[in-house]
């Protein structure tokens, strides 16, 4: 038996999958699709509101690709 350690970190390599963001109403649950530019959730945010006055609170909802790998 040996002892290995793992180390786990936001993975920034060059085929790392993208970090996306989305907004989620925290009234009503919708969401945005995700995108990697956070300009496209912001526009949905601002529709979403001017359709739905009573709508004023959202979530950002963030994916970090991670990266895990074992070393001696
Ligand atoms: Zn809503």
């Amino acid at each position: 038996m040996r002892w290995v350690h793992w180390i786990v970190e936001p993975d920034r390599l060059p085929d790392a999958e993208p970090t996306t963001y989305a907004m989620q109403c925290a009234v009503c649950e919708q969401s945005s699709d995700p995108h990697v530019d956070f300009q496209e959730p912001k526009t949905w945010v601002l529709r979403h509101a001017a359709r739905n006055p009573c709508h004023h609170t959202y979530r950002e909802i963030i994916v970090r690709p991670w990266h895990a790998w074992m070393t001696d």
